[in-house]
């Protein structure tokens, strides 16, 4: 068994003050294979004072944006020249398939390259003022910025929290997933590789309700990124109101896929199992809804269903369609969501396979098809975060609009028509952060804002807006006459 590494502060590895550890699952075999330190308040004093120095004092406040930019662009090159071993940790901390965990670890390295690219671009502006006056703003980092990461894409979400934060010049502070989160300790390793100096990023790993929780309530920190459940982000954003802090929240969806009759079915057919088949369902913009137009509902659900049944889940070795949930709760929490849409009478209209030869203490979850689902059935409006698709008719353009928009959640949408004046039209009305028309999660989309509204959260992560989210503005105004 692979034994804690400790705390990452200062740019080495120190034993938690606990001592205490907690054992890390295989979830495709279900055996504790490694172990890591579980942080407690007393490392995330350690974490943010180290963080504190190297923004006010140290080698990281020194930086000018430039450099910073040269640090986050070596370490994407690093994050490369690591793909394969990092692809085989994150695959065996998560059970996902070797392809999905290669292409998690491309979309990592991809956020350092943009923000490395973008670190010397982001600017304020001037403003035209009173006679006599010049004007100008300019984005200040916030200082010392506390991250909190789920387990479903570990090593992206590393780059996806960090890279962004550490552009604009805050030093950081992450409580990773304790679920899985080794990739995540191999990378504060090669971040020191990279050039970060002493107290840039610091990681703290351990439980949620322990490091977690003293993260967000520390009077230390000046503002926090939070993905995960909707029920801890409420627990954050209190936090950070105690602390009159501002947080970004990015809590999950129940995202639709709106198909209508006149859809281009042989081009829609893998995205809208993909959508949800992904990183087994869990995943927090999963097209786990898939709404179709009353007139087109059997020809397309017919497709559907072919193609769910041929879907099979496997170790990541295997690397088929999908691996395991993350854990023993999250496989009974969906098992849980399937035995009620059964006793509701909801049809199951396909299913797909384990494989032959996966562990038997695994995780694993068939993919299943649930339709027609009632529209005011549980799995028509909670996030399953599995590989679960219901699926629901709508009568036309309006009903599918107030289809979409009848869940707590607003994440990301798809469009599915030929109609392009339609689409359009119906795109503005779906309330989400990102609308897709004729495609869905088109490649990563790191450039592209992403966020939700409503219970998936708010602020925005990804593309240039996310530095806005972790700098605060402040405008010079100097009279000159
Ligand atoms: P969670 O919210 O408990 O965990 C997410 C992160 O928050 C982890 O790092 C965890 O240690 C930390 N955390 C937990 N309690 C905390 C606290 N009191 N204070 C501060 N941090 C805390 O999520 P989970 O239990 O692992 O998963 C449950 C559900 O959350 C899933 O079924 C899914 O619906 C949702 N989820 C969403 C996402 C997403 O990407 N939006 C990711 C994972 C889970």
């Amino acid at each position: 068994m692979e034994s804690a590494r400790g705390v990452f502060i200062d740019n080495c590895w120190r034993p938690s003050a606990s001592g205490r550890t907690v054992d890390v699952y295989a979830p495709a075999e279900g055996i504790a294979y490694a172990q890591i330190a579980a942080g407690n308040a007393a490392d995330i004093d350690a974490a943010i004072a180290a963080a504190r120095k190297a923004h006010e004092t140290g080698a990281w406040g020194r930086l000018s944006a430039a450099e910073r930019g040269r640090v986050l662009s070596k370490m994407g090159l690093i994050v490369l020249d690591h793909a394969e071993e990092l692809a085989l940790i994150e695959a065996r901390d998560t059970g996902k398939p070797m392809k999905q965990a290669r292409a998690d670890v491309q979309a990592c390295a991809r956020y350092f390259e943009f923000y490395g690219g973008a670190a010397d671009k982001f600017h304020g502006e001037t403003i035209p003022f009173l006679n006599g006056y010049f004007v100008a703003t300019e984005h200040e980092p916030h200082g010392v910025t506390g991250h909190i990461i789920p387990w479903n894409y570990p090593v992206q979400m590393f780059a996806r929290t960090l890279a962004p934060a550490l552009a604009v010049g805050n030093a950081t502070v992450l409580k990773p997933a304790e679920d899985a989160c080794l990739a995540s300790l191999r990378l504060a390793e090669l971040s020191v590789e990279a050039g970060f100096p002493e107290g840039a990023i610091n990681i703290v790993p351990g439980l949620g309700t322990e490091a977690g929780a003293a993260l967000v309530a520390h009077r230390g920190i000046d503002f926090v990124a939070f993905t995960g459940s909707p029920e801890v982000g409420v627990l954050v954003q209190t936090a950070a109101a105690r602390n009159h802090i501002g947080c970004t929240l990015e809590l999950g969806g129940k995202s639709p896929q709106l198909v209508f009759a006149d859809v281009d079915l042989e081009a829609a057919l893998p995205s809208l199992v993909n959508a949800i088949v992904q990183n087994a369902g869990q995943t927090c913009s999963a097209g786990s809804r898939l709404l179709v137009e009353r007139s087109g509902y059997d020809r397309i659900v017919a497709a559907v269903i072919d193609r769910f049944s041929s879907l099979r889940a496997g170790t990541p070795a295997m690397d088929l369609d999908l691996g395991p949930l993350i854990n023993p709760r999250q496989k009974k929490r969906v098992e849980a969501f399937c035995a009620n849409a059964a006793s509701d009478g909801i049809p199951l209209l396909a299913e797909g396979r384990i494989a032959e030869g996966v562990p038997k203490e695994g995780y694993f979850v068939t993919p299943k098809l649930f339709g027609p689902v009632a529209r005011a059935n549980t799995l028509a409006r909670e996030e399953v975060f599995g590989p679960i698709l219901a699926a629901i008719p709508f009568e036309d353009e309006g009903d599918a609009i107030a289809l979409a928009n009848s869940t707590d959640f607003a994440l990301i949408a798809g469009i599915w028509t030929q109609n392009t004046k339609r689409a359009t039209r119906v795109a503005r009305k779906v309330k989400a952060g990102q609308v897709y028309i004729n495609a869905y999660g088109a490649g990563g989309g790191i450039e592209l804002p992403f966020g939700g509204m409503k219970k998936s959260g708010h602020g925005r992560e990804k593309g240039m807006a996310a530095l806005h989210e972790l700098t605060t503005l402040k405008t010079l105004i100097m009279k000159h006459d």
